[in-house]
């Protein structure tokens, strides 16, 4: 059984990134993203910090705008404006949630798509749908990175994916039809989820379910691909398989955490260079 490393991968991914900077500096090109953050939630508040230190590391400028809880949703939507209008500007993220008042739909559809480094955009997923280029959403993007860059062919397999989110159930499941996988779509209403799942080469969970998935769901040397995080008493976290039951019937696993986590932020890195 292979322990897929998720923070090896995403430290190779960050240092190809690093590389192109260094190299578009040469040319007199920056790269700067602008990240906002709205309140002061403590979750959000160490996303960003990790998003900006992840800049740092890159080289990629980090322009940060922490704005009162208060801020009204004209006051978020003009600033979004003008960054969309700055040439120096790469990429711009709003750290979600927003606070209850901000309609978080009307600012996602506000960031110009040219600079929707999250890849929420409307645009962005009509793109993925059709099979045209554009900017992917991080976590679903960086779950192909991390079977891809750990020997797995995907071509011909069969795929489960529980979920069917916008950020990462349905996202995910297009990227993996795109690389030629025979992909089913599992959610709360599926029945007889377990046989489905037994017959998945590549089972990737995104349920929100701390340790929902056991052995009784895998195929034995399936590759078994976990997104979840939930923070356990005790602080220990854990994702939405039960790795212990699971590790000995898959072949592959991701761990949690060090698994898909540490992705995202390296395939936010990735997108902030795509169109400079
Ligand atoms: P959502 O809550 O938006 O979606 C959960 C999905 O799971 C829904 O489609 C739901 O079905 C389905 N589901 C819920 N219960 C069951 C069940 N008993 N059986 C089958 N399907 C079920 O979650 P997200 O997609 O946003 O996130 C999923 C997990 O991934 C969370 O733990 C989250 O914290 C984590 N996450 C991790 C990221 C990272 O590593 N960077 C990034 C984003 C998320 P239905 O549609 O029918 O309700």
């Amino acid at each position: 059984m292979t322990i897929i490393d998720g923070k090896m991968i995403s430290a190779q991914i960050k240092d190809e990134v690093k590389e192109k900077v260094a190299a578009l500096k040469q040319e007199g090109k920056s790269v700067t993203l602008a990240v906002i953050l709205v309140g002061a939630d403590p979750a959000s508040q160490v996303y960003v910090g990790n998003k900006k230190k992840a800049c740092e590391y890159t080289g990629i400028i980090s322009e940060s705008y922490e704005l009162d809880e208060k801020t009204t949703q004209e006051e978020l939507l003009s600033l979004i404006d003008k960054l969309n209008d700055r040439e120096d500007i790469n990429g711009i993220l709003v750290q979600l949630p927003l606070p209850a008042h901000i309609d978080e739909k009307s600012v996602i559809d506000r960031i110009s798509p040219e600079k929707d480094v999250d890849g929420f955009h409307p645009e962005s997923a009509g793109k993925l749908m059709i099979g045209e280029k554009g900017f992917l959403p991080c976590t679903p993007a960086g779950i192909i990175e991390l079977i891809k860059r750990s020997g797995i062919s995907i071509s011909g397999k069969r795929c489960v994916v529980i979920g069917r989110s916008n950020i990462v159930g349905k996202p995910v499941a297009l990227l993996m039809l795109r690389e030629n996988a025979t992909v089913t779509i599992c959610h709360s209403k599926t029945e007889d989820l377990k046989s489905i799942c037994k017959e998945a080469d590549i089972l990737i969970v995104a349920i929100g379910k701390p340790k929902m998935i056991g052995r009784d769901y895998v195929k034995e040397g399936a590759c078994v691909i976990d997104v979840g995080i939930h923070r356990l008493e005790g602080k220990k976290l854990c994702g939405d398989v039960d790795f212990d039951d699971v590790k000995d019937i898959a072949g592959a696993i991701t761990p949690v955490p060090g698994g898909v986590g540490p992705m995202t932020i390296a395939m936010l890195m990735k997108n902030c260079i795509e169109n400079v």
